[in-house]
């Protein structure tokens, strides 16, 4: 065995999970076939969920201080969902994917972790043991697992032969990062009346401060092959056919057709090997769901195989990884069909689709539309399946950030260890089984006992005996 994980593909889902990785002592190989990091800036956001995912790890304070990385608001299709700091923790960040991305590769190289470029893999075997990977170098891999972050177009879900149904792609947009003069600095949504459109999202500044933004333009005769390069006039016909002369083109940085596919796979794990990030899932780019749904699938991800690893796990643990993540990913492919009919993408200009628009947005002016609509753009709405009948309203769902005193949830989160608050200090026996995999805290905080996951979430809360909940996520007692 030359390591434990196989990791394929070094973007945003691979290298998070090499560093769960890194944290937990499991012996790691990331490839990846690029012969350096893609400059493109493809995703421009980062969701709460993700946003407190890093934090857990003690990434998030680091990651915004790398530049200005404004707090923006999400959006579902079109309508602006303002941050209610009640409800959600961290707002809603403007960083580009390759803000992140070069973020990590720091971030894992300076722990002594080197993603293997010009590694292409062609080809995998597994048995019972062990995954055997091949790379069109010549070069082998053998693991105990294989993880699949190798993108939408992944080799490893093609060599599995792994189904993968959904919607083929109808129409294409452009996607673009730009500086615009004349253009408003806030997020802003347009249209004009025949179905031509354009949204803009801040993206930071280049390094002369001066703001970039990522444009998307859409509508009748703008979908065109993926293969033809987009070029600087259609770019600038589309800003004058949304914008007029008010919104000019000053740079174009780069510009890709992207397709409105919708396809997941319908088993995220295969024996030994596993499929994270957009190699499990595609869909349009609405809200960076795509980025921020393999970031958190690579967090539920890791601290499982770990355990695996480690010889802890209890049976079924790698499972819930399925259980947990298809239905997560099932819920960002429909809220993006949902918004990309509500957004008219196509540009049909469908009086049926104009009306539902409008009742849309009429709609969501309520408070309790946007708060439901914010905890779903923001990733804080997921609650994952858990076992037992009558679950404690936390159970399933993201801990709350709770001030123990000495520190907060998601420091002591920091240690990729599960969590078991003991207020009334009534557990020391109980978690003295489990003291090398779980930390008992939280003795006179005000809190209610519950049980945390590594990846943050409750898996048990109340005033019952922990001790099953402990043995059915964390195995055996010592
Ligand atoms: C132009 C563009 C704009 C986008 N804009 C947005 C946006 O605005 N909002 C949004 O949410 N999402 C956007 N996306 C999608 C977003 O970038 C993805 O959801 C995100 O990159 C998924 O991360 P990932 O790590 O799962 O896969 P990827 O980032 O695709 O990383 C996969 C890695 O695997 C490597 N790889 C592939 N095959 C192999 C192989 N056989 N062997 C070894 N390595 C391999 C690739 O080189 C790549 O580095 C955009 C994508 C593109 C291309």
């Amino acid at each position: 065995m030359d390591t434990d994980v196989l990791i394929v593909g070094a973007g945003p889902t691979g290298m998070t999970l090499a560093n769960e990785f890194l944290m937990t002592g499991v012996s790691t190989v990331l490839v990846d076939k690029l012969p350096q990091r893609s400059d493109l800036s493809k995703a421009g956001g980062v969701q709460s969920r993700t946003l407190e995912g890093l934090d857990q790890r003690g990434l998030l304070e680091p990651l915004l201080a790398t530049g200005d990385h404004p707090v923006t608001t999400g959006h579902f299709a079109g309508v602006p969902l303002p941050h209610d700091p009640d409800r959600h923790r961290l707002p809603w960040r403007a960083v580009p994917q390759v803000v992140i991305e070069g973020f990590f590769e720091q971030h894992l190289a300076a722990r002594g972790l080197h993603a293997r470029r010009n590694h292409e893999l062609v080809g995998l075997v597994q048995d019972d043991d062990q995954v055997t990977a091949t790379f069109a170098n010549g070069a082998t891999v053998r693991s105990r697992y294989l993880v699949a972050a190798d993108g939408a177009h992944s080799t490893v879900r093609s060599l599995l032969r792994a189904a993968f149904p959904g919607q083929p792609g109808t129409l294409t947009i452009i996607a673009a990062d730009v500086r615009l003069e004349g253009a408003d600095p806030s997020t802003s949504h347009t249209w004009n009346e025949d179905g031509h459109w354009a949204a803009l999202f801040p993206l930071g500044t280049d390094p002369q401060g001066r703001p970039l933004r990522r444009l998307v333009l859409g509508g009748p005769g703008r979908s065109l092959p993926r293969e033809i390069p987009v070029t600087k006039d259609e770019i600038r016909h589309g800003l004058s056919t949304v914008f007029g002369s008010r919104v000019q083109l000053s740079e174009l940085r780069y510009a890709r057709r992207i397709t409105n596919a919708s396809r997941q796979v319908e088993h995220y794990r295969h024996g030994r090997v596993f499929l994270a990030g957009d190699a499990a899932h595609v869909h349009l780019p609405l809200g960076a769901q795509g980025m921020n749904t393999g970031i958190q699938d690579a967090f539920n991800l890791g601290w499982k195989l770990a355990a695996a690893v480690h010889g802890w796990a209890p049976e079924n643990l790698l499972d819930t990884y399925h259980a947990e993540r298809h239905p997560a990913g099932a819920a960002a492919l429909r809220n993006v069909r949902a918004q990309s009919l509500l957004m008219d993408w196509a540009g049909t200009r469908d009086p049926e689709v104009l009306a539902a628009r409008e009742t849309f947005r009429a709609l969501a002016q309520l408070p309790d539309v946007q708060n439901h609509l914010a905890d779903l753009m923001s990733g804080m709405a997921i609650r994952y399946p858990m076992p037992g009948t009558g679950l404690h309203p936390l159970v399933g769902r993201p801990a709350p950030d709770l001030d123990l005193g000495p520190v907060r949830v998601h420091e002591l989160l920091r240690s990729g260890r599960g969590i078991l608050l003991d207020p009334a200090d009534t557990h020391a026996k109980v978690a003295d089984s489990w003291s090398d995999r779980v930390d008992r805290a939280g003795q006179g905080a005000d809190t209610e006992p519950m049980l945390i996951r590594p990846d943050g979430y409750v898996c048990w809360a109340g005033t019952d005996n922990p001790e099953p909940a402990l043995a059915h996520w964390f195995g055996e007692p010592r």
